[in-house]
C-alpha cells in the first residue's frame, strides 16, 4: 500500500479500496492456466465456489460490472428487445448505453419510486402486447442495493413473478447484493431468488481490485462466454484477480455490517451540524444535502485534511474497509469547523 494512499481518506466510492497483505497473499499464491481455455483453476474454483454460494448453476468471471450486466442482458435480449429497467438504475444511465449501442437493445426506463423500486404497475403496464408496433418486451432488470437502498425479499418475489408471469426473464444488477443480504441478515441466495441472471461486484465495497461475477443456468452461461470473447473480456492467467475474489467472498462479506454501521455513524454526526441535512443511510451510501455555495470551500478544506469526496450540492459518501472510524470522525470535524 503506498503511503500516499494510506494518508487519505477517500469516500468517493467503495471501489477505491486496495488489496489488503491477506488479499495480495492469495493473489500471489494463486494457481494459474489459461482461462480462454477453461484451464484456469483458480478461475474456475471462484466460478464454481460463487456458483454454490449465490444457487446457480453456473459462474462467469467478468472484468467488470458494466462488461457483466452487458453480457446478461445481451444473452436475454436480441436487435429489437427491449429490456424494462429503472431511470436511475446504473445499467440504463451510468454504462454508457451499452445494450442500446452494442445489442440494438431498447431500454424502456421507468421511474423509481422514493424507495429504489420500480410500482409493480408501472411494470405491468409497461409491458407491450404481441404486436409489431412494439419492441418486444423480453427482460425485466432490478438493481439491489440501489443508491444504498435495499429492495427487500418480498418485493422481489412479487416483481420477477410479475415479470415471470408476463413471459419476461428477469436479471438483477447485484453490484452490491452483499450489502443487501447483510442488512436484511438473509442468505446471499435468498437475496438473488427469483432472479434468472445476477451480476455481482467484488470490487465494490468486497475489495478485490477488479471483477465481477455473472450467475445463470448452464444455458444461458454457455451463450454468455461467447459475448464476453466478443467484448473483449476473456483473460489469460487471469487466476490472481479471481483470488482475490475468492478472498473477498470468504472474508469481507460479513462485514459489510462495518460499513453500514460507519455510515450511520457519519450520518448521525454530520446531522448535528447546523445548515446541512442527511439522509438515513440503509447500507453503505448516505447522501448530504449543501448549500450549492459551501461545495467549493468545503471541498478545499477536506483536500486540505487529505480527505477526497466527489463534492456536489447532493454529496454521496460511501464507506468500505479502507475507511475507519477514527477517518471518519476527521472528516466529520472538517464539516463542523466548515459550518461553525
Ligand atoms: C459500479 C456498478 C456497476 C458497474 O461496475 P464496474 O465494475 O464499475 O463496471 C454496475 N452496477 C452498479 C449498481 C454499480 O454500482
Amino acid at each position: 500500500m503506498s503511503e500516499l494512499y494510506e494518508q487519505w481518506l477517500d469516500l468517493r466510492s467503495d471501489t477505491v479500496t486496495h488489496p489488503g497483505a491477506a488479499m495480495r497473499e492469495a493473489m500471489h499464491a494463486a494457481p494459474l492456466g489459461d482461462d480462454v481455455y477453461g484451464d484456469d483453476p483458480s478461475v474456475n474454483r471462484l466460478q464454481d465456489y460463487a456458483a454454490e454460494l449465490f444457487g446457480f448453476e453456473a459462474v462467469l468471471f467478468a472484468p467488470s460490472g458494466t462488461q457483466s450486466n452487458l453480457i446478461g442482458l445481451l444473452v436475454h435480449c436480441g436487435r429489437g428487445d427491449e429490456y424494462l429497467v429503472g431511470q436511475e438504475a446504473h445499467t440504463f444511465r451510468y454504462e454508457a448505453g451499452g445494450a442500446a449501442v452494442l445489442g440494438s437493445i431498447q431500454p424502456q426506463p421507468i421511474a423509481n419510486q422514493a424507495d429504489g423500486s420500480l410500482a409493480l404497475a408501472d411494470i405491468a403496464a409497461q409491458i407491450k402486447p404481441d404486436d409489431f408496433h412494439f419492441a418486444r418486451s423480453k427482460l425485466l432488470a432490478l438493481e439491489n442495493t440501489i443508491g444504498g437502498r435495499v429492495l427487500g425479499a418480498d418485493y422481489l418475489a412479487q416483481a420477477t413473478a410479475l415479470a415471470h408471469g408476463r413471459g419476461l426473464a428477469t436479471h438483477l444488477d447485484g453490484a452490491r447484493i452483499c450489502n443487501a443480504a447483510v442488512k436484511q441478515g438473509i442468505s446471499l441466495r435468498a437475496a438473488v431468488a427469483g432472479f434468472d441472471s445476477v451480476s455481482v461486484c467484488l470490487s465494490k465495497g468486497l475489495g478485490a481490485p477488479v471483477g465481477s461475477l455473472l450467475c445463470g443456468d448452464k444455458t444461458f452461461i454457455a451463450q454468455a462466454k461467447r459475448w464476453r470473447k466478443m467484448l473483449g473480456g476473456g483473460m489469460r492467467q487471469a487466476g490472481g484477480l479471481a483470488a482475490a475474489g475468492m478472498y473477498a467472498l470468504e472474508h469481507n462479506v460479513a462485514r459489510l455490517a462495518d460499513d453500514h454501521a460507519n455510515a450511520a455513524f457519519l450520518a448521525q454526526a454530520l446531522a448535528q451540524i447546523p445548515g446541512i441535512s442527511v439522509s438515513t443511510p440503509q447500507t453503505n451510501i448516505l447522501y448530504v444535502d449543501l448549500p450549492a455555495d459551501a461545495c467549493a470551500g468545503l471541498n478545499a478544506a477536506l483536500q486540505a485534511e487529505r480527505i477526497r469526496v466527489s463534492m456536489a450540492p447532493r454529496l454521496r459518501l460511501v464507506t468500505h474497509l479502507d475507511a475507519t472510524r477514527a477517518d471518519l470522525r476527521r472528516l466529520v470535524d472538517v464539516f463542523a469547523a466548515y459550518f461553525r
